[in-house]
């Protein structure tokens, strides 16, 4: 059985005194998850003070990217190793934001997951096709090609280091959620696409969805077999929705 996460992505969101409150709420109601793991991803800015208010407590935190140099002359860039050195469990790569607003492609997201990998951080890869590419109908070989990209650089075995979030463009803040037979249908091809190259690794993966998940979808969505958690924007900055949804995934 694949332990459930639910990750919080605050994005460019917060302050010091309104990240205090969220996190108060969220460590006031943790104690109601019962075996989902539950992660928030601050701006960098803010991992000293999430690292402060969550140690000892069963909640984990992570990055939203990483540069892919190790330090120097990069102004504006955070290395793995300074991530690493505020605690942080995970690190989002390639997030469609990152993606098309920062032109970050394959090779780029791929040699991220890399460097973020070799510090011991866990990546939560993100792919997922936009809307003309699903009305094209080449949503399958988006993500798989999102996919060999990684496996390509690192080899399938690296895919059990991290976690693969299935991220629809289209349904990303947007209010629009893929309905759980679409993202089950896509979630259940990621599985096989892994699995034709290591049955096991494929088994092991978890396999998040992203995109409007809310506390009115989560347990439909979370109920489907390849579904293992959620990757969670908007949702994630209010307490009580982002633990309704930590609570629906168990
Ligand atoms: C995200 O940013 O990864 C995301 C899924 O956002 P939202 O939940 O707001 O659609």
């Amino acid at each position: 059985m694949r332990q459930k996460l639910v990750a919080g992505n605050w994005k460019m969101n917060g302050s010091k005194a309104s990240i205090k409150a969220l996190l108060d709420g969220i460590k006031q109601g943790i104690g109601d998850v019962q075996s989902a793991e539950v992660a928030v991803c601050p701006p960098f800015v803010y991992l000293g003070e999430v690292e402060s208010q969550l140690q000892g407590t069963p909640i984990v935190w992570g990055a939203q990217n990483l540069s892919t140099e190790e330090k120097g002359a990069f102004t504006g860039e955070i290395a793995a190793s300074m991530i690493n050195d505020f605690g942080c469990k995970y690190v989002i790569v390639g997030h469609s934001e990152r993606r098309s607003l920062y032109g970050e492609d394959d090779a780029l997201v791929a040699k991220k997951y890399r460097v973020a990998r070799a510090a011991g951080l866990r990546p939560i890869l993100c792919i997922g096709e936009t809307l003309e590419e699903r009305e094209k109908e080449v949503t399958n070989e988006v993500v798989a090609r999102q996919i060999a990209a990684v496996i390509d650089l690192e080899g399938v075995a690296a895919l059990a280091d991290g976690v693969i979030a299935y991220e629809p463009v289209w349904a990303i803040g947007t209010g629009k959620t893929a309905s759980p037979e679409q993202a089950q249908e896509v979630h259940k091809f990621i599985r096989e696409q892994i699995a034709a190259s290591d049955a096991e690794v494929a088994r092991k993966v978890q396999i998040l969805y992203g995109g409007s998940m809310n506390a009115g979808n989560a347990v439909e969505l979370l109920a489907q077999e390849d579904i293992d958690g959620g990757l969670i924007g908007g949702a994630s900055l209010k307490a009580e929705d982002f633990l309704t949804i930590c609570r629906a995934a168990g």
